[in-house]
Formats: structure tokens, sequence, C-alpha cells
């Protein structure tokens, strides 16, 4: 996948957008708060949907068998040399015990079928490869906050 100058808020709004049909079908409202001031990074743009589109994907899945409306908030910023992305959901939430193996290749919770396990340790390895981090911070029942750390000036891939 080529790199490019990517402006990280045109992929999140784009990926946004795929997403809405299946937010407005599911009761979730998605909600972005994007710095306008965020530079272009050297990344590969398919590979930045992919990160996007399994965080969002992910956030949906959990608020699924939830009653009460769901919300995703998708934030970015600049802070200290670095984009800052977060992705917020009030799903489900993920047990403490099981935050520590969500980014390995084939740890998923969900039933046969419905996931394959690989889509946080494929994030975890496109991130990496920018020179950011992703972390994440999660309370059962509450909701779970993924957040994207990418030094503004990156090496490429
Ligand atoms: P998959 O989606 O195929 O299960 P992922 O690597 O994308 O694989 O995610 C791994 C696991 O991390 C999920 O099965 C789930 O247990 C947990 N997870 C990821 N994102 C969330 C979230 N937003 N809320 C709750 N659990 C999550
Ligand atoms: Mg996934």
């Amino acid at each position: 996948s080529w790199v490019q100058d990517v402006q990280i808020n045109d992929l999140v709004e784009e990926v946004v957008n795929l997403s809405s049909q299946k937010a407005k079908y599911t009761n979730v409202d998605i909600v972005t708060r994007l710095d306008p001031n965020l530079p272009a990074i050297r990344a590969s743009y398919t590979e930045g949907q992919q990160v996007l589109l399994n965080l969002i994907n992910n956030a949906l899945y959990a608020l699924e068998s939830k009653n009460d409306r769901g919300r995703i908030e998708i934030n970015t910023k600049l802070a200290d040399d670095h984009i800052v992305i977060d992705v917020i959901d009030n799903g489900s939430g993920i047990p403490a015990a099981v935050i520590p193996r969500i980014f390995d290749p084939f740890f998923t919770s969900k039933p046969v079928g419905k996931g394959t396990g690989l889509g946080l340790s494929i994030c975890y390895g496109i991130i990496k490869k920018l020179g950011g981090e992703i972390t994440v911070d999660s309370v059962l029942g509450e909701g779970t906050h993924f957040q994207i750390r990418i030094p503004s000036e990156n090496p490429g891939t």
C-alpha cells in the first residue's frame, strides 16, 4: 500500500460516513470533534481506513447489546508533536483480565464466525510502523477508550 500525505480528519469523516448506515440502524450516534489544524502525515491511506474501520466496527459490536442509545465519539487533536485520535464508546467495556490479550493475533471474544481476532493486531502493526502507539482504557459495563498517538513527523513506510 502506497505512502502519501494523509489528512487524518478526511479519513475519519470517510470512515464515519461508511459506518453511518449501520450506526443509524442500531441507534448509535457517532459524533466527531476534529482539530482543523491537524497536519497531514505520511502514511498509507488504506491502512488508515483499516485502523479506523476496525475500531468503529468493534465499538458498534460492543454497543449491540445496549438498551439505551449508544454513542461513539471520535476526536482528533495535536498534542506534544503527536497526532492523537480518540475513539470512545459507551458499550460493553472489556473485562480487566481480557485487556492484556486484545491486541494478540486471533484473540476474539466473539462467537465463531463473528470475529477473526485479527483486527486489533493489524491496527497495532500499522500504528507501530508509523512510530506511534495504540492504547486502551476500558471499564466493564461502562465503555472503552482507544487512543492512537502518531508522531506528526513520522518516518512513513
Ligand atoms: P475481533 O473484532 O475479530 O474480535 P479484534 O482484534 O478487532 O478482533 O478485537 C479483539 C477483541 O477485543 C474483541 O473480540 C473484543 O473482545 C475486544 N474489543 C475490541 N474493541 C472493543 C470495544 N470497543 N468494546 C469492547 N470490547 C472490545
Ligand atoms: Mg474487530
